[in-house]
């Protein structure tokens, strides 16, 4: 389904990506991960447009993306859930959403998808009217993965949804996030939560200072000694 190819991203004359190399099939669940700094942000920005890559190619089923503009790639299906969540603090959870869908004109196909997302996070249909900055931090994590899916995203591009919640909270959002897949949606997931992204994950990724260093199943990496020393603290 997308394919990145020796794809070589700088911020001026920085290099945050070396050779990138990786792919996602239909249907999965792909999880890169890796220490801070690693370039694992880079990777989605490169591929969500809004810092393309300077060499290399990305390859969204089978065509070129990586010279088309932010908004044409959300338009192929593509859709980012930055990371820090970035929701519109002073509109309602209903206004968050209605932003997600700003790109659609199927008005009933719309109303289906906001029934879904109520179905997946029942606490935002409680929370409907009020607004976005006053969500705890959880909360937010949820409407920010349900404003993408309201743009009814192809693949979905979750930027370390973990970070900064409790853990009970971050096991409910991987939990959904299985589900978001098992319905339809292909993920690829960035995080610093190594242990429970591998755990959901088909396959994974390592990357380290931009390059990527490990590939295997999610599985199998939870069991690399390499991995399990260096990202599961075990
Ligand atoms: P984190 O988990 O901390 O977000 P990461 O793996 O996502 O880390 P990136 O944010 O992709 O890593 O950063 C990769 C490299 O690019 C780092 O060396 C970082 O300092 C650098 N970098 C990131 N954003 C910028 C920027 N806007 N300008 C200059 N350098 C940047």
């Amino acid at each position: 389904m997308l394919e990145l190819r020796g794809v070589n991203t700088f911020y001026g004359q920085i290099q945050a990506l070396r050779d990138v190399t990786l792919e996602i099939g239909e249907g999965e669940i792909i999880t890169l991960i890796g220490a801070n700094g690693a370039g694992k942000t880079t990777t989605l920005m490169s591929v969500s447009g809004v810092v393309p890559p300077k060499s290399g190619e990305i390859l969204y089923r089978g065509k070129p993306i990586h010279t088309l503009s932010p908004d044409r790639i959300v338009a192929l299906g593509l859709c980012q859930v930055p990371e820090g969540r970035l929701i519109f603090p002073e509109l309602t959870v209903l206004e968050n959403l209605d932003m997600g869908a700003f790109m659609r004109t199927d008005k009933d196909g719309v109303k289906r998808d906001l029934e879904y997302i109520f179905g997946l996070f029942p606490i935002l249909a409680k929370r409907r009217r009020q607004a976005g900055g006053t969500l705890s931090g959880g909360e937010q994590q949820m409407l920010a993965i349900s404003r993408a899916l309201m743009a009814r995203p192809r693949l979905l591009l979750l930027d370390e949804p973990s970070l900064g919640l409790a853990p009970l909270v971050i096991k409910q959002i991987f939990e959904i996030v299985q589900k978001i897949n098992a319905d339809g949606t292909t993920v690829f997931l960035v995080e610093q939560n190594a242990n429970l992204a591998l755990k959901i994950a088909h396959r994974g990724y390592v990357m380290e200072n931009g390059r990527i260093t490990l590939t295997d199943t999610g599985q199998a990496l939870l069991a690399n000694e390499d991995v399990k020393k260096a990202y599961l603290g075990l």
